[in-house]
This record gives structure tokens, sequence and C-alpha cells, in this order.
């Protein structure tokens, strides 16, 4: 059979390494059409002369040229392009089948809107897209044809957890819940006063991930889980009442569907991303992803805690955005995208993070908008207020 042609959004990010690790494995069912990235140059220059693929995408024109030199030194046809119009046009190749959308936070949002409108099969990671503009791309990815696979370990493990063939409707499927599971990120046992001290580095120590830095604060803070339940929200049309979160610190099980009945079905691995990366790439095959099995004799216990709406304020928020509706989620990424950038920058207490989000939620209008455009020019107004009060603290 032909192989599938992939496009790797976000090549040489975490999840994009990840991929082309599962993708390497198995060269007879894929090729790899178009690989991008923002700055890593080198790292991508790398991926491009081991996969050879069609198209590169960098940033801009002068990175473009260097490495388009670079690689017709090492006799590449590969042609460089750049800037965000490139991002969307090569997730809607004719020669793509398949779209991994690994780009970090709202920037992601063209290109898998790109993708969803040429209907390919989407490997979703980016949960900044679904965040931001829930209603309209999955409008799209139904009007299109697209197929959407989760991606993210925690809706990776529901995807696997619900009746196949489930059809977006809890009651008809005997769903009673939904079930996140969260590690509790590094500072799960810190007390309110040790949070006022904690730096970028403590906060990108993940006990059980290795993840880009703009993620681990996210899980440090708890907003990545607040962001991954208006993500299972739009997934698997979910209302936040019957979504819950629980923190399970081994990260074993990845999440959990309870159903009427009592069962709860539950999927477990090695915290290790390239086992949802496999399972969205091949499905509903089974495919080799290089993953350990889990070893329960080593394992110890598996604990369950209830999350700490207190200390950390970033999950309340999230769930009071989606109630809210409207642009709401998608003006609480923007100021969390600002803040985080901020706090890793040295400019911002990791305490403050929340409080931005919260200011911005209260400052910037919430009523829906209804194009994409109007989308990001609301995640602008957003940028701009967060990054005011940025200036201002
Ligand atoms: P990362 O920071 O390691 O990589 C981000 C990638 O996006 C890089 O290739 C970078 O070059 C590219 N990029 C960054 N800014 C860009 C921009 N403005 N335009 C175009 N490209 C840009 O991030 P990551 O940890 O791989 O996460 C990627 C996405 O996957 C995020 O949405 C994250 O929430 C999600 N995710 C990650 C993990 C994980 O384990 N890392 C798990 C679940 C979900
Ligand atoms: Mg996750």
């Amino acid at each position: 059979m032909k192989p599938q042609g992939i496009a790797v959004l976000g090549a040489t990010g975490s999840i994009g390494v990840n991929t082309l690790d599962v993708v390497a494995r198995h060269p007879d069912q894929y090729q790899i059409i178009a690989l991008t990235a923002h700055r890593q140059i080198d790292r991508l220059f790398e991926q491009a002369c081991r996969f050879h693929p069609l198209y590169v995408v960098v940033a801009d024109a002068v990175s473009a040229n260097a490495l388009q030199g670079r690689l017709r030194e090492q006799g590449l046809s590969t042609e460089v392009l750049h800037g965000a119009a490139a991002l969307e046009r090569v997730a809607a190749l004719p020669e793509v089948d398949v779209v991994m959308a690994a780009i970090v936070g709202a920037a992601g949002l063209p290109s898998a809107m790109a993708a969803a409108r040429a209907g390919k099969k989407i490997l979703l990671a980016n949960k900044e897209s679904l965040v931001v503009a829930g209603r309209l791309f999955m409008e799209a990815v139904r009007q299109h044809g697209a197929t959407l696979l989760p991606v993210d370990s925690e809706h990776s493990a529901i995807f696997q957890s619900l009746p196949h063939g489930y059809a977006g409707n809890l009651d008809a499927s005997g769903i009673s819940k939904i079930i996140l599971t969260a590690s509790g990120g590094p500072f799960r046992q810190h007390s309110a006063e040790a949070l006022l001290h904690v730096t970028p580095e403590d906060a990108c120590r993940h006990p059980n991930w290795v993840m880009g830095r703009k993620i681990s604060v996210d899980s440090a803070s708890l907003m990545n889980k607040g962001l991954e339940v208006i993500e299972a929200h739009w997934l698997f049309s979910a209302p936040p009442e019957r979504i819950d979160v629980v923190v399970h610190p081994q990260s074993v099980i990845h999440s959990m569907v309870q159903y009427r009945d009592g069962s709860v079905m539950a999927q477990l691995g090695s915290p290790d991303m390239r086992t949802p990366i496999a399972c969205a790439l091949a499905w509903p095959e089974r495919i080799e992803a290089g993953v350990a099995a889990l070893d329960f004799f080593s394992m110890g216990s598996l604990t369950f805690e209830q999350p700490d709406f207190d200390r950390f304020p970033c999950l309340g928020l999230a769930f009071a955005s989606l109630q809210s509706g409207g642009d709401a989620p998608a003006v609480l990424n923007a100021a969390n995208e600002v803040a985080v950038a901020a706090f890793l920058e040295g400019r911002l207490r990791f305490v403050d993070i929340a409080r931005l989000v919260e200011a911005t939620l209260e400052r910037v209008s919430l009523a829906p908008s209804h194009s994409l455009e109007a989308l990001l020019a609301r995640d602008e107004e957003a940028r701009c207020f967060a990054t005011q009060w940025v200036g201002s603290c």
C-alpha cells in the first residue's frame, strides 16, 4: 500500500520529535511530506536530512534562505518556505494525508484550521486550537469531512475508553462522567507561601513528563488541566459539570470514562507521548511505538487526590470560562500565553499568572466571535491588555 503522507507542524518540539521517532519505526507506512519549525533551524536541518521532506517551513526569509543553501549542499531538493501562510499551505497540500498539529499556543490555530478545511486526518496535540476556537474548529472538521484524533495523553485515554463509534452523546452511550487525571505537577505539595518563590526552572522540572517549556509551566499551574477540560468539552461534547479532575501523581492512568452502570474504563501506560502519538497515527490499528511495557510489579501504588482550587486558581478560571462560554476561553488562553512567557522571562511571579488571567477576563469583552478572524482579533486584544498589565506590575 502507498505510504501515508505526513506533515509535522512543530517538528522540532517535544511532540514533533516524538512523532518522528514513531514514524521512523515504520518507513513503509509513512512518508514525511513537510516539516515546520519556528527558530530551531539546526534541528530542522538534521530532520530534513534524515526524512527528505518535499517542504520545510521556517519563520522568516533570512533563515529560509540560509537553510535552502545548506539543504542544496546536501543534494536535497526540499523546498524551504517561510511565514505563517506557508504553515497553512503545507497543512493543505494534496500529498498530505495526515497533519500532526504540534505547534505550541494559539499560533498553531490557523494551520490546524487549514488542515480541517482541507479534510485531512488531524492528529491534534495543539490543544489551544480547541480552547480558542472550539466551536469553529469542530464545525470545520464536520463540514469538510476531516478526521480528528486526539494526541493529548488524557484525551487519547478517553477516546480509547469510549464505546467504539461514540457519536458525541454521553447519555445515549450510558456515560455519566469523563474523568481527567492530572499529575499535580512539580508544585503539588508546595504551600501557598512556597509558591510565591518558585522559579521557571522549578516549574519546568515535571515529575513524570519531559515537555516544552510552555506546557510545563501550564502543568505546574494546573492551567494545562483547565485547558484540557475545555479540550475534552469540544472533543467529546461533554458539559463542564460532567467533567471531573482527579489528581493521580504517578501518571499511569491517563484518564477514564465512568458509565451509568458503575463501570469505569481507564487507559494505562508508561508516561511516554509516543503511545498516544502512535495510537492516533495508526488508529484503528496498533503499531510499535518504542515504549516500554508497563511493569506492574515495580510500579508501586496508584494514588488519587482532589485538586486544590485555592492553591491552583487557574483550574477554576478555566472551568468558569468554559461555563461562561463566548470568547472567554480564547481570552483565558491569550492571557495565559502572555503570563507564561513573562514568567519564563523572569518578569512575572508564578502566582501572578492566575491574577493576570483573571484581570484579563474581567476587562476584555467575552462576547462570542463568529469567525476565525474575529477570534484572532479578540486574542490580540487580550494579549495587548495582558502585556500592559505585565508592564505595570
Ligand atoms: P515545544 O515548545 O516543545 O515545541 C513547539 C513547536 O512549535 C516547535 O517546533 C516550535 O518551533 C514551534 N513553534 C513555536 N512557536 C511557533 C510559532 N509562533 N509559529 C510556528 N511554529 C511555532 O512544545 P510541545 O511540548 O511539543 O507542545 C506542542 C503542543 O502539544 C502544545 O500545544 C502542547 O500543549 C501540546 N502537548 C504537548 C505535550 C508534550 O508532552 N510535550 C503533551 C500534550 C499536548
Ligand atoms: Mg495532557
